[in-house]
């Protein structure tokens, strides 16, 4: 490949409000081997702008779970670097006066609109039959009426300007010159009300202050693509080259999901997954190596990395693959090596101190020790339909909790014994059931029988990624809700949540 005129460097920009995806390493590894194979930098940017939904917790395990898999930066928050700061949210004050900047330059404007007005706004044009769309009433405010607004200290936003008629015309390195309607293209929000950027302004001045040459995202963002080219148009920017990769996808085709395949890289740790098997799968993602070959190192395929292979057929992410390549790792290995992978694999004092409490009470000769704590290990216990039978629950009522229960522990900011102790038992009281008529679903799915260990306390040790993967799998076994079923149990899981007032007569 030609050396590209820039000096070359990329970023992962993750942002922190969840478990680390196997998508968001993915996209690093490329960034990674596209700067590598040019000499340049490759660094890590931490997109919070979001403060309601990102966490330090998030922050930390996807830093940590990208160091697992030798997807290293050069500049980033834990290390810093010539740009720093590399998390937004300590870099707040940098972002108003751009989109001051704009407004001064007629490229943005104020809106003053309540939420409560834009609500209006909305329903009306979704009862005329439109699509829902920010109608630019911003735009007919006087300067004399917008000056007053300010001088009241009206609370307002600053949205970009965006071209009512035409087409967006922008260049993507895989896919070429792309086009988007600028009627499908909102007047997108750069500052919002409480003075914060959002991620596109963020974002967009960011990638500029950082020198950033390329940006290499899912494909996700390509509707974005417009906005920012824009942006850099308005502020006089070299923008950088867009590629937009194809996005991972269930063996089914559909967009990779947890609730079809496992997407947390801690879980493909848990279970055992090498770092460099699962690297080498991730680069087998749409991408091969000029001789074809399935096995390759990182440095390898920076050696012969060229963007231009990749193919945008939406590469799926087959767990069973994943595994036969891993045992061509393990089977590769001496013995020797193979033990000291497997004793550091699971060398974590905390946890073996855990389990080890756990069972203390029931053992009492060592050997029993093996039984008890087996499913701490294993990837999925041997479960069946009938171990769910339960007389005192009804077979919805089953699927329900497992349910329900999924939705409200992903949504604990927290994973320990009170968080997660708490979430299920007020499961089990609005859902009208005694604990100990509750519980037996949950000991089957996450140890395979009903004798065991606290389960609640199970589920701490175990980790919330391998707990999610066993309570989506008795979910599966006992029967998945169809999609009517889905949605009417969202309202009644929120319901259950937060019970309407009784009116009384
Ligand atoms: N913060 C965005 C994300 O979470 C980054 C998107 C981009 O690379 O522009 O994926």
């Amino acid at each position: 490949m030609k050396q590209p005129f820039r000096k070359i460097r990329t970023r992962i920009a993750p942002s922190p409000t969840g478990f680390p995806h196997v998508g968001t390493a993915y996209i690093a590894l490329f960034n990674l081997c596209f700067a590598k194979a040019f000499g340049g930098e490759f660094i890590l940017r931490i997109e919070d702008t979001d403060q309601t939904r990102s966490t330090a917790e998030s922050e930390t395990m996807i830093l940590d779970s990208l160091k697992w898999l030798g997807l290293n930066w050069s500049e980033g928050p834990d290390i810093g670097g010539p740009y720093a700061p590399y998390r937004q949210s300590e870099r707040m004050d940098i972002y108003k006066k751009y989109a001051v900047e704009l407004v001064e330059k007629g490229h943005a404007f104020y809106c003053f609109a309540t939420p409560e007005e834009l609500d209006v706004m909305r329903n009306e044009q979704q009862a005329r039959g439109e699509t829902p769309k920010y109608d630019g009433r911003g735009l007919l405010l006087s300067k004399a009426e917008i000056q007053e607004k300010l001088a009241n200290n009206t609370p307002y936003v600053i949205r970009m300007k965006i071209p009512t008629e035409g087409v967006c015309q922008f260049h993507d390195m895989l896919r070429g010159d792309v086009e988007i309607p600028w009627s499908q293209v909102d007047m997108q929000i750069l500052l919002k009300a409480d003075g914060l950027p959002t991620y596109h302004l963020a974002n967009v001045v960011d990638d500029h202050l950082m020198q950033i040459s390329h940006v290499i995202r899912g494909e996700e963002w390509i509707s974005s693509a417009p906005k920012h080219q824009l942006l850099y148009q308005y502020f006089e920017w070299e923008m950088p080259i867009l590629c937009h990769m194809p996005l991972l996808r269930n063996p089914d085709k559909s967009k990779l999901s947890k609730r079809k395949n496992p997407t947390s890289i801690n879980y493909y740790k848990d279970i055992g997954v090498l770092p460099k098997a699962l690297l080498n799968y991730l680069g087998r993602m749409g991408w091969s190596m000029p001789d074809e070959r399935e096995k390759f190192t990182l440095d390898e395929m920076i050696e012969h990395f060229d963007i231009q292979r990749v193919s945008l057929g939406g590469p799926i992410f087959d767990v069973e693959k994943l595994f036969w390549l891993n045992g061509q790792y393990i089977k590769a290995m001496t013995p020797s090596d193979l033990l000291d992978t497997i004793l550091s694999w699971q060398n974590n004092r905390e946890k073996l101190e855990n389990i080890t409490k756990a069972i203390q009470p029931r053992i009492n000769i060592l050997s029993e020790a093996v039984d008890w704590t087996a499913f701490y290990f294993n990837h999925m216990p041997t479960i069946t339909i009938d171990q769910f039978n339960n007389k005192k629950m009804t077979t919805e009522q089953v699927r329900q909790s497992l349910q329900f229960a999924i939705w409200r522990l992903e949504s604990l900011t927290a994973w320990n014994d009170a968080s997660v102790s708490q979430t299920l038992m007020d499961l089990a009281n609005q859902m009208g059931i005694k604990l100990r008529d509750f519980m037996p679903t949950f000991f089957v799915a996450i140890a395979g029988n009903t004798s065991s260990t606290p389960v609640m306390q199970s589920m701490v040790t175990l980790g919330a990624d391998l707990t999610f993967a066993r309570l989506r799998h008795a979910l599966s076994v006992v029967g998945e809700p169809s999609k009517k079923e889905l949605k009417a149990w969202e309202k009644l899981n929120i319901e259950l949540k937060n019970p309407p007032h009784t009116v009384q007569c």
